[in-house]
């Protein structure tokens, strides 16, 4: 049976990782959380001391180790080594990324890698630029959105059960903020690709955004 490649778009807290995993799982298929890898070269750059110094970003990335595992629907993030998953969810790195993840080089080594991670099929890959620039010959392209008042209502009850003590308008600027980042840079903005499905999930539950997608992959591949 054809193993799809997937992508999956869209402004951050719109749900994607979380559609995106339910989604690898059902399908047996790897699940690659590009956040994750942005997420981990500002963590390194922050611990390093260098943002906003481009040239020790590039330096950074260019020596870099990113490993992904998805086991078990979870994603473990390993940098040069280091187990990093809970590090890079923290409220400052999520402050800080779009600003790293704008440099061109950054860009550049995470498409080489992303797209070997792809080669074989099989994936669900989740991020800003995936149907437009990674992956322009996925199988199924979605776009993922949600209201920003929605999304910063998630991201506060996400960090909120995990101790982060934060506000709800603090969290609303933070989202409006990176999303105009993400949009309005110049490598790979974060764009709706032509032929992508946009699924809105301000209403919608993960489930019912899970089932649309299914729905789409049993109609056009008869997958599941
Ligand atoms: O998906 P997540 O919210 O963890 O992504 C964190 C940040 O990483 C985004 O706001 C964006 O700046 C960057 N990113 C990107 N391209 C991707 C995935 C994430 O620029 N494919």
């Amino acid at each position: 049976m054809k193993k799809l490649i997937i992508a999956i778009d869209g402004p951050a807290g719109a749900g994607k990782s979380t559609v995106a995993q339910i989604l690898a799982h059902r399908l047996h298929y790897n699940y690659i959380d590009t956040g994750a890898m942005y997420r981990g070269i500002t963590w390194k750059a922050m611990k390093s001391n260098v943002i906003g110094n481009t040239t020790a970003i590039e330096r950074i990335v260019q020596n870099i180790d990113i490993k992904l595992t998805y086991i078990n629907g979870k994603t473990t993030v390993l940098i040069d080594g280091s187990d990093v998953t809970a590090e890079i969810r923290t409220p400052e790195v999520s402050r800080m990324v779009s600003e790293v993840a704008q440099v061109q080089t950054v860009r550049e080594v995470m498409l080489q890698l992303q797209r070997e991670m792809a080669v074989h099929g099989g994936v669900v890959m989740d991020g800003r630029d995936i149907g437009t620039h990674v992956l322009p010959n996925a199988d199924i392209k979605i776009f993922l959105t949600a209201s920003i008042k929605e999304r910063a209502e998630r991201r506060w009850r996400e960090l909120t059960e995990k101790g982060f003590e934060v506000k709800l308008e603090e969290l609303e600027e933070e989202i409006a903020t990176r999303d105009k980042n993400d949009c309005e840079r110049e490598f790979a903005p974060l764009v709706q690709a032509s032929d992508a499905i946009l699924i809105d999930t301000t209403f919608l539950s993960i489930e019912e955004a899970v089932e649309e997608i299914t729905k789409i992959c049993e109609e056009r591949y008869s997958l599941v």
